[in-house]
C-alpha cells in the first residue's frame, strides 16, 4: 500500500484534534438554541459570544462587527447582494479577474441585475498594481460602489496590496471588501488598520470545521440582509447559529495565530525544496507567480508537454493529493481562470499543479512528491 500524502491544504485542512475536541465539547455542553431564554440557551449564547470575542480580538476588530455564516462563499455573496440592496444609487462593482468564483459569480449576478461591473486585469505574476488600479478606477469614472480584492489567491498564493486598494477605493467613495480566506492564519494582518469595510473568512481552511464562515462588516448600515427570518447575527443573517462550529473556528484561529511564525518558516523552506528539486530534475517547468510575493505555503507550477489531469491522476495513484490548474465547470474541464487571466497559455494552464502545504507537512513528503512528479511527467512525455 502506498502512503497517502495530502498536499491540498488550500482546498481544505483536516480538522485539528484540539478543534475537534472543542467542537464535541460545545455540541455536548452548549447544545441549546442561543435564542432560548432558559439555562441551555444561556450556555449556548455564552459559548457563541466567547467564540465571537476571541475571533474579533485576533482580527483586531470589535465583536459586534463580525457575523457567522455557513461558509465564505455565503459571506462573499452576502457582501455583494447586501451592498446592492443597501445602495440603489451606487451599484458599481470592481473586482479582480482572479477572485474566487463566489466573488466573480456574485458580481456577475449583479451585472445581470443592471449593476455596473468592472473586472480588473492582473499582470503576468497574477498581481494587481495599485498605481494601475488607481488609473483604471479614474478612467472608468467610478464614484461610489464597492471594490473587492482578495488578500491571497487560492491558486497562486499571490498576496495582494489590500491596504493600498482600500485607500484607493475610499478615495473613489467606494467601500472595500477583501476575501481573506487564504490569508487567515497564514500571514499576519490586522483588519482595522487594513481599512477594509468587509472581509470574508472560512474555518475549514485553517483546521476548523467545514460549514462555518465569517463576515466582518465595519458598518452595519452598508448592507441589507439577504437571508431573512429571525434576528440572529445582528439581524443581518437569520438562522439558528452553528455554536459548535463557531467555537471550533475560534479554536482553529487561536492555534493558527500561535503558530504563525513557525508556519511561515516551515512552509517557505519546504516550498523552496520543491521548487529547487523540480527545476533541477525536470525540463520545461514553469513556476507561476515567481516574481510576486506569495503565501509561503502555496506553489503553482506548470509542466510543458503533459496533460495536467493525467498528471494529477498519476500522482493520485502514487498516493499524492493535489489540485490541478483546471476546474470542472458545467461538466467540462476548463483551465484555471486565474492562470488564464495571467496570460499563461491554455496548454500550460491545463498542465499545472497546485501544491499547498501545512505545518504538518514533512520534508520527506515534499521530496517524495518531487520524485513522483519526475516519474509521472517522464512517463506522460514518453507516451506522447
Ligand atoms: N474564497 C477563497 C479565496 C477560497 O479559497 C475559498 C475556498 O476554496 C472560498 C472563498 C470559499 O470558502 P468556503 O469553502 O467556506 O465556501
Amino acid at each position: 500500500m502506498k502512503a497517502k500524502v495530502y498536499l491540498d491544504f488550500n482546498a481544505t485542512h483536516p480538522i485539528l484534534p484540539q478543534v475537534l475536541e472543542a467542537v464535541v465539547h460545545a455540541e455536548q455542553q452548549a447544545f441549546g438554541n442561543p435564542s432560548s431564554l432558559h439555562w441551555a440557551g444561556r450556555a449556548a449564547r455564552k459559548a457563541l459570544y466567547e467564540a465571537r470575542r476571541k475571533l474579533a480580538l485576533g482580527l483586531g476588530v470589535s465583536p459586534d462587527s463580525i457575523l457567522f455564516t455557513g461558509s465564505a462563499t455565503e459571506a462573499n455573496n452576502l457582501v455583494f447582494r447586501g451592498h446592492y440592496e443597501a445602495f440603489p444609487s451606487a451599484r458599481t462593482y470592481a473586482v479582480s479577474a482572479v477572485e474566487h468564483p463566489s466573488v466573480l459569480r456574485a458580481a456577475e449576478a449583479l451585472r445581470n441585475k443592471r449593476a455596473r461591473v468592472l473586472f480588473l486585469d492582473v499582470d503576468r505574476d497574477g498581481q494587481v498594481d495599485p498605481r494601475k488600479l488607481r488609473v483604471v478606477l479614474e478612467k472608468a469614472g467610478l464614484e461610489g460602489g464597492l471594490l473587492s480584492l482578495m488578500a491571497a489567491n487560492n491558486e497562486t498564493g499571490v498576496l495582494f496590496p489590500v491596504s493600498e486598494a482600500a485607500e484607493i477605493a475610499h478615495a473613489h467613495g467606494m467601500l472595500f471588501h477583501t476575501d481573506a480566506v487564504q490569508a487567515l492564519g497564514k500571514v499576519p494582518f490586522d483588519l482595522e488598520s487594513m481599512g477594509a469595510d468587509f472581509a470574508s473568512f472560512s474555518a475549514h481552511k485553517i483546521g476548523g470545521p467545514k460549514g462555518v464562515g465569517l463576515l466582518y462588516v465595519k458598518n452595519k448600515r452598508s448592507m441589507e440582509p439577504f437571508i431573512l427570518g429571525g434576528s440572529q447575527e445582528f439581524g443581518l443573517r437569520a438562522g439558528t447559529e452553528n455554536v459548535a462550529g463557531a467555537v471550533g473556528f475560534a479554536k482553529a484561529f487561536e492555534i493558527a495565530s500561535e503558530h504563525l511564525d513557525a508556519f511561515e518558516a516551515h512552509t517557505r523552506a519546504l516550498k523552496e525544496v520543491a521548487v529547487c528539486r523540480l527545476k533541477e530534475r525536470i525540463g520545461g517547468v514553469i513556476v507561476h507567480s515567481e516574481g510576486a510575493r506569495t503565501l509561503p505555503s502555496t506553489l503553482s507550477i506548470g509542466f510543458e508537454g503533459v496533460d495536467g489531469d493525467a498528471l494529477l491522476m498519476g500522482l493520485d495513484m502514487e498516493g499524492y493529493a493535489l489540485s490541478s490548474g483546471s476546474a470542472c465547470s458545467s461538466g467540462k474541464i476548463e483551465p484555471s481562470h486565474v492562470l488564464l487571466a495571467m496570460g499563461v497559455p491554455r496548454r500550460v494552464a491545463q498542465a499545472s499543479l497546485r501544491v499547498s502545504l501545512s505545518l504538518s507537512t514533512t520534508r520527506k513528503e515534499v521530496e517524495g512528491l518531487c520524485d513522483a512528479v519526475e516519474g509521472v511527467v517522464a512517463r506522460l512525455r514518453a507516451s506522447r
